[in-house]
């Protein structure tokens, strides 16, 4: 049988970088510690939930048609909600994507004549379009919903000042994104967020604040809704979908913010009632069920990257030792050649289409052409190891994901190696 260097070097990584990478990881293990404590709390969180609400093997079956009665589909809904210690919880394979579910908390919950406030700068790209910062077809703006924007201040401090003065008679909904998402700015701590919104309840009790909680699941023991967010919101296909959900967005939170969700993504008057669950159940519940080890994966892989080219010299963010908020790391590289570098390492290192080699291409709704490597079981899911980076200064690559440590630190030696074949780096 071979040894951990005989595996790495028999899938083509070589001596020298297997060894920088051991060296580097040797000074991780009390980081790694701590991810495993954060992954244990909370997959206790997650199992106490699933017994608290008898999940059963005839929850797992699912529906057809309208989908009344579906107990799994409401029974998932329950476990979200006790895991997110929320009221209630929307949890639909009818919810596309993360925008859509951003959307949807956002459109059901506001009314015309209304204003949304987000206090921590630009939003995630696609919620221009949905909330009309960029004309768009249904935009909130069509709608009459006005919109205001904080920027935070230059050290990444709220800009409280500001905040007070922004919120007014209209203002009904605050949008807090928790990632940084692909911008440079700090991501948000729990806590932060918590001060955040107890700060702006102060001024106007009644605002409802709603957390963009992307990539930030379980990476903390709490939530956004531990701290006083009226919605988390969320996407399957990245932290809390365990990997294994193929499509699936969730909102959890106060009863009528989730029952005004309801209605707008099926009916008014139908709301939760109806949405066939078809065969996806089972995915949904052991996705969930893993999610608190995979996402501890995933940030030992960010950890191990940062620290690995930061002792290279490239700047990353979060920096090495920086506490960690979400599972998005960005490497700069100055150069396209790093960037597409890489993307190919990610690329060569999946275990789906990992004989293709991942080309800059123009991608809709982006200024330059973007590269992009994932070789998912689940297409475009970014729990999944994966990286992408714009092809503009400064040449940053945002990597993230992996539903295994084994898998994300080989996929991470395979950056290196391509990296180094390519004499960007010596070691
Ligand atoms: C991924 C993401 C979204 C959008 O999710 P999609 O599933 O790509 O539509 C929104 N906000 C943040 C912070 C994200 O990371």
């Amino acid at each position: 049988m071979l040894g951990t260097k005989e595996a790495f070097l028999s899938m083509g990584i070589s001596k020298e970088v297997f060894d920088f990478g051991n060296s580097v990881l040797e000074g991780l293990k009390d980081r790694f510690e701590q991810i495993d404590q954060v992954a244990e709390i909370n997959q206790l969180k997650v199992l106490g939930a699933m017994q608290k609400h008898q999940v059963s093997e005839a929850c797992l079956l699912g529906t057809t048609g309208y989908g009344y009665n579906d107990i799994g589909r409401d029974a998932l809904e329950a476990v979200y909600a006790s895991v997110f210690h929320t009221e209630d919880a929307l949890v639909r394979p009818q919810i596309t994507c993360g925008t859509h579910a951003l959307a949807l908390a956002l459109m059901s919950n506001l009314r015309p004549g209304d204003e949304l406030l987000s206090p921590v700068g630009k939003p995630y790209d696609t919620l221009e379009e949905v909330i009309g910062i960029r004309p768009s077809k249904g935009s909130l703006a069509e709608y009459g919903v006005s919109y205001r924007q904080i920027d935070l201040l230059p050290d990444g401090s709220f800009d409280f000042d500001g905040i007070r003065k922004a919120i007014n008679e209209k203002t009904k909904l605050v949008t807090i994104q928790r990632s940084k998402g692909y911008q440079t700015r700090p991501t948000l701590s729990v806590a932060r967020i918590g001060e955040l919104i107890a700060f702006i309840k102060s001024i106007k009790s009644d605002v409802l604040c709603m957390v963009d909680n992307c990539y930030g699941e379980f990476v903390e023991t709490m939530e956004p809704s531990d701290v006083g967010a009226d919605m988390v919101v969320g996407s399957l296909i990245k932290n809390p979908g365990g990997g294994l959900a193929p499509i699936g967005g969730y909102i959890a939170g106060k009863k009528e913010c989730v029952e005004n969700a309801a209605y707008r993504l099926t009916s008014p008057g139908l709301g939760k009632e109806v949405g066939a669950s078809l065969g996806i159940l089972p995915q949904f519940y052991q996705g969930l069920f893993l999610a608190p080890t995979v996402t501890a994966s995933a940030l030992k892989g960010a950890i191990f990257a940062a620290n690995l080219y930061e002792k290279l010299g490239f700047p990353v963010i979060p920096n090495g030792s920086e506490s960690r908020h979400d599972i998005i790391q960005a490497v700069t590289f100055g150069k396209p050649e790093g960037v597409i570098a890489f993307c190919e390492g990610i690329q060569a290192a999946a275990p789906v289409d990992s004989h293709v080699t991942p080309e800059p291409w123009d991608m809709p709704g982006y200024d330059a052409k973007v590269i992009m490597a994932a070789g998912a079981f689940v297409s475009g899911s970014s729990i999944e190891l994966s990286a992408d980076g714009p092809i503009k200064e400064p040449y940053a690559v945002y990597f993230q994901g992996g539903l295994t440590w084994p898998h994300a630190k080989y996929g991470i030696l395979k950056t290196l190696e391509s990296l180094k074949s390519k004499g960007i780096i010596q070691l």
